[in-house]
């Protein structure tokens, strides 16, 4: 048995929230999941152990409870003591979580990202090369998300139809500001502030910057909720020109030539989701409220293959939690079936995150040589015509695979 003094230190950070990484190995809690969940951790954990072997570094994992499994163990979904560990550790990966529709408890996805504010979710799209996809030239979407993640119409502020508290709120509507809304209706607020999303916009500028992208394109619906998804595009043009000044230029300013600056625009959202796919090689860094980056990360991941191919991370100031971006698909729970790159990729993505780049790219390399073989999920095979592989099978190919 290992004693205190031979487990790797937790992760700590500077004064500018910049993560230390301890030379004698990481330890990452693990929140397995409802549905699918424990199904592509069983194919992802050999897979991220052996890529940081190789690479030279030491990685455990430690299991968090939360969802059903928590529940079983403790009573509670979403115990104190696996937020602790979440703050103790700082970087987490995590399967998905169910959330009933219409009722029963709150999310526990969005409890996990407000409780630690993590507030920027971040998902980036970009093809590996042998995926099937369903459009022509997928290699065209190479885009990264920076979804707002603690505001919007996500902030469970909302109240059923009928209730007092609904009432009351279109009553004060009516009285206060002469706003009418139906009687007996339910009734959301869609908190949207500058705090909020020039935070956000300001990770995603710092991150076009530092990757050197091209663009930075705020996607909002500004035309029709003025002042709260047209203050987003505000904010953000006021942030680029306020404290980027020097290195970013507006796309109306723009020559069309190389600037040797970052380019801000924006777009409204119908038009993104349109311009996404018959122009995708014109964006690059994508930044948004929360509703329209999930209904757009969806979207992008579907070109390079579907959700089993999107990996996703929620970030705050230093604390982040690595997650697929699909749900528990839980009429394939048990059934080793899905596909586990979503996750494995999230992992990758985390490995980065922590500095381990030859980790990382092991992983995206033996995934390009699994995809060439055509072993693949039944996802990806049902595109092609080929005999599927189970979850855990590929999760086993790509050990196999790896150098
Ligand atoms: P979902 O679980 O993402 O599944 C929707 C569909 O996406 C599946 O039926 C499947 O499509 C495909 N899919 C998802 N994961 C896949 C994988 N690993 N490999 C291949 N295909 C995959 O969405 P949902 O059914 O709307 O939501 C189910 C539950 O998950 C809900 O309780 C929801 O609240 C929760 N959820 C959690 C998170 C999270 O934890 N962050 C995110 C989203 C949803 P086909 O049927 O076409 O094969």
């Amino acid at each position: 048995m290992k004693d205190l003094w031979d487990m790797p230190k937790p992760i700590t950070v500077d004064s500018q929230n910049n993560l230390i990484v301890p030379d004698g190995g990481v330890v990452i809690p693990v929140i397995i999941g409802d549905g699918v969940g424990p199904d592509i951790w069983r194919a992802t954990e050999p897979v991220l152990t052996k890529a940081a072997r190789l690479s030279g570094h030491a990685l455990e994992f430690v299991e968090a409870l939360a969802g059903q499994a928590a529940h079983a163990r403790c009573g509670q979904y979403l115990p104190d003591d696996t937020l602790d560990t979440l703050r103790t550790y700082r970087v987490t990966l995590k399967g998905p979580l169910a959330t009933p529709v219409g009722g029963g408890m709150r999310s526990l996805n969005v409890g996990i990202r407000q409780a630690l504010d993590l507030y920027a979710c971040v998902r980036p799209i970009k093809w590996v090369p042998g995926v099937p996809s369903p459009v022509r030239e997928p290699a065209k979407a190479d885009m990264i998300v920076f979804r707002e993640n603690t505001e919007d119409v996500y902030a469970g502020l909302e109240w059923p139809a009928g209730t007092k508290e609904a009432d009351d709120l279109i009553g004060y509507l009516a009285t206060n500001l002469g706003a009418k809304v139906r009687p007996g209706s339910a009734v959301g607020i869609k908190p949207m502030s500058e705090f909020g999303s020039k935070r956000l916009i300001k990770r995603a500028i710092d991150w076009a910057l530092k990757e050197k992208r091209p663009s930075l394109t705020l996607v909002h619906k500004g035309n029709i909720m003025k002042y709260t998804e047209g203050a987003f595009r505000k904010w953000g043009y006021e942030l680029a020109a306020g404290e980027y000044g020097d290195q970013t230029v507006t796309e109306g300013a723009w020559d069309g030539k190389d600037p040797g600056r970052l380019v801000i625009k924006d777009r409204i959202a119908d038009n993104m989701f349109m311009q996404s796919l018959l122009r995708p090689d014109e964006y690059s860094v994508l930044a948004m409220p929360n509703l329209n980056g999930d209904y757009l990360s969806d979207c992008l991941a579907a070109q390079i293959g579907g959700l089993g191919m999107a990996p996703g991370a929620n970030l705050g100031d230093g604390l982040a939690v690595f997650e697929a971006t699909h749900g528990t698909a839980p009429k394939y729970a048990g059934q080793d079936k899905v596909n586990p790159s979503s996750l494995i990729l999230s992992g990758a993505f985390m490995l980065e995150y922590l500095g381990w780049k030859d980790a990382a790219e092991r992983i995206t390399k033996a995934l390009e040589t699994v995809v060439s073989k055509k072993i693949l999920t039944y996802d990806l095979a049902r595109q092609v015509g080929v005999t599927p592989v189970k979850c855990s099978e590929f999760g086993r190919a790509l050990v196999d695979h790896m150098e």
